[in-house]
């Protein structure tokens, strides 16, 4: 149709989430590249409306902090009056992992993959929207080691944002304590595993309560960028391929589901 749609990309100053903006502004529509850092987003934007892309925009927004997540509603608010992609892209490796860090990984639910983006993007795109999760083939529930902990993941009848907030309080309690063995959760990048893993949650979570939306979370490949210091053998063109398939999702398209690349995955 003719109508003008609206995409946000977050941590788009480079990797996986600049190649997704480039590719979705490449399709017409018009997107909000997003980065906490104030100059690395705008040299980003720059780059891009130097190919001709001029339908990108900037906005600052970090996913940790709420008065730049309420910004930038308000600018989207304010200049476009609706949105119609989300994609949540921002992310941290997690070998170090702290409290701080866990919420960097798109856990914490006051963070900007909570339910007020949620209903942000519900109020200002009534006809529906599609948000895009970009997670991780290490949040798959066959690799975690405890089988109450992955039935818990997911027993979709009482998973919730409660639930998933005490899964995430218990993993921190064990980190603390030396026993995440016992605990049974992933022994291997152990936070960003489970950052994942809820993500994925989550994102069924979500698609369940909003069917008016297509929901999806992506494992986007083993993609060469700074978040594994290069060792990913993928370009960056063909690892966005995944969020991009699943942010320009046709209506009626699958929600709730869980994409390795650009092909539905069990998860
Ligand atoms: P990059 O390190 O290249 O990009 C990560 C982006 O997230 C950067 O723009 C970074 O900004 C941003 N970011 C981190 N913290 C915040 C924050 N608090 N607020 C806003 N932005 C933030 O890695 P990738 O492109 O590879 O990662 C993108 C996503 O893909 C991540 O969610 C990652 O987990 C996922 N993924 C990647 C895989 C891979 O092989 N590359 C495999 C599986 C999943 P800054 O530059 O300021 O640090």
């Amino acid at each position: 149709s003719g109508v003008e749609k609206y995409a946000v990309v977050t941590g788009a100053n480079k990797g996986i989430g600049l190649e997704t903006v480039r590719q979705i502004a490449s399709k017409g529509v018009t997107v909000v590249l997003t980065a906490r850092d104030e100059k690395r987003g705008t040299d980003a934007t720059s780059m891009l409306h130097n190919t001709g892309l001029t339908n990108v925009v900037f906005h600052q927004l970090d996913v940790l902090d709420p008065v730049s997540i309420e910004s930038l509603a308000k600018f989207i608010k304010d200049r476009f009056g609706r949105l119609d992609i989300l994609v949540n892209n921002a992310g941290a490796s997690g070998v170090v992992v702290d409290e701080e860090r866990l919420k960097a990984l798109n856990i914490d639910p006051e963070t900007w993959l909570s339910g007020k983006a949620v209903n942000m993007v519900q109020q200002l795109s009534p006809s529906g929207a599609r948000i895009v999760n970009v997670s991780s083939l290490r949040g798959e529930l066959c690799r975690i080691r405890g089988d109450d902990l992955r039935n818990e993941l997911e027993d979709l009848e009482t998973l919730n944002e409660e639930k998933l907030d005490s899964i995430l309080k218990r993993f921190l309690k064990d980190l603390k304590e030396n026993t995440l063995e016992s605990g049974g959760w992933s022994l291997m990048l152990p936070a960003y595993s489970i950052s994942k893993a809820t993500l994925n949650a989550y994102t069924r979570v979500l698609a369940k309560r909003h069917p008016g939306m297509l929901i999806n979370c992506v494992h986007p490949g083993y993609v060469n960028t700074d978040i594994n210091w290069h060792t990913g053998p993928m370009p960056v063109e063909e690892g966005a391929r995944g969020p991009v398939k699943c942010a320009l999702l046709p209506d009626g398209g699958p929600s709730g589901c869980y994409f390795d690349q650009t092909e539905v995955a069990s998860f």
